[in-house]
């Protein structure tokens, strides 16, 4: 390492999640950070997965069980304390995370010397610096940690196009108060900004990515499992995504929080400004199946004639939530969240009230018959050719 520079962002092969696979990949992208060296006997971890909900592995809607346990069989061999945790939208509480922990084969963890988190304590803090959140509550169990590991999975997303390490720590946000906060920031770009404040006040030590299996199409929970083959790292969670989004195909302004990160200088302007260790460009997957989300009008036009553009012409390209014929099983999950009330259920079945919508695609997330797709008009389409 003496005569190295150290990467921005690392990556590596991971062929599968068998158990032996999953350690030697992990040392292996850990290795030219520096490995787990920064890790001291005692030190209390805390492992902010993806854990979206009662998702299977299989599924790759959650951080694979096997990859986790490898962290906490490397972490615990060092001494630490290491405790795995996340707060899915819905009641934070023992009751639905013992539900979210035996989908997603967590016990794999508790096997392998490490805890589940169980302390549903909300903790409120104030954020001087940041650019929107500046109080905001949030899942007091990252209080007991030392430092945070931030191990995301690699999805397309409804509403940011991409899910990695900055979105993971959205899960900070306690699952009942995420309504809210998807109403309070239901602007795009304020959501971004948001994102970056939550990655800029608990600033995990370590981010990890889970692009072994990621997940393209109708993400962050309906879409289709796509095999990446990949594992990456860095000490930067706003580079590793710029990173990850070069994977599945997207640039810097196709993903507003990664758009944000660029403004505030926490990333190059592209991904060819990242010193990247590893065979990167063997790991793009170039016909990955995204969930584009709206490029504004501006971005094409420049910003002076596109400002002459009117709003209304701007909400005709923007994506909208839409229900799949036949799909909806009219079960009430997406009524019941949407933040803007904008969903009722009649004669079996969701129906949107366009002008409440907000966009924040919770109904899309959350669908478990995944019957909310993300639509994006023709036009739409046609222009993110260009
Ligand atoms: S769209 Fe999905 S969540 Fe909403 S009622 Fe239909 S099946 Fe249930
Ligand atoms: S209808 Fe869906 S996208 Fe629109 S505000 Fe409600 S949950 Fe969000």
């Amino acid at each position: 390492m003496a005569n190295r520079a150290k990467p921005d962002v690392v990556v590596r092969a991971c062929g599968d999640y068998g158990e032996k696979n999953a350690v030697s990949a992990l040392e292996a992208v850990l290795e030219p950070l520096g490995g787990l060296d920064w890790v001291e006997k005692g030190m209390r971890i805390a492992v902010k997965a993806n854990l979206v909900g009662p998702f299977r592995p299989e599924s790759a809607a959650v951080t694979h069980p096997s990859l986790l346990a490898a962290l906490a069989r490397l972490l615990t061999g060092r001494g630490a304390l290491v405790t795995v945790g996340d707060s899915p939208g819905g009641i934070y509480g023992r009751v639905y995370l013992d539900r979210v922990y035996n989908a997603a084969g967590m016990r794999a963890v508790e096997a392998a010397g490490g805890r589940l988190n169980y302390d549903f304590g909300v903790g409120e803090a104030d954020f001087a610096g940041a650019a929107v959140l500046k109080s905001f509550a949030y899942t007091r169990w990252l209080d007991e940690a030392d430092a945070i590991i931030n191990f995301c999975k690699l999805k397309a997303h409804g509403m940011m196009g991409m899910s990695a390490a900055v979105k993971n720590l959205y899960g900070t946000i306690p699952g009942t108060f995420k309504v809210e906060y998807h109403y309070k920031y239901s602007n795009h770009r304020d959501f971004a900004d948001m994102l970056v404040d939550l990655n800029e006040y608990f600033k995990p030590r370590l981010s990890l990515a889970d692009a072994v299996v990621a997940m393209e199409g109708n993400g962050p929970t309906a879409g289709v499992p796509r095999f990446m083959g990949a594992l990456l790292a860095s000490e930067s969670p706003y580079k590793l995504d710029l990173a990850c989004a070069g994977l599945m195909g997207l640039g810097r302004d196709s993903v507003p929080y990664l758009k944000a990160a660029y403004e505030r200088g926490l990333i190059p302007a592209d991904r060819s400004g990242l010193l990247i260790d590893g065979d990167y460009e063997a790991f793009i997957a170039k016909d990955f199946k995204n969930v584009a989300v709206r490029r504004e009008l501006t971005f094409f036009l420049g910003g002076g004639f596109g400002a002459l553009f009117s709003k209304a012409a701007d909400r005709a390209l923007r994506p909208s939530p839409r229900l799949e014929d036949g799909a909806c099983a009219g079960c009430g999950v997406c009524s019941g969240l949407c933040p803007a009330k904008a969903i009722r259920i009649s004669a079996g079945k969701a129906r949107i009230d366009r002008k409440a919508c907000i966009r924040c695609f919770c109904c899309q997330e959350f669908c478990p018959k995944g019957a909310m797709k993300v639509h994006r008009p023709a036009v739409a389409r046609l222009i993110s050719r260009l």
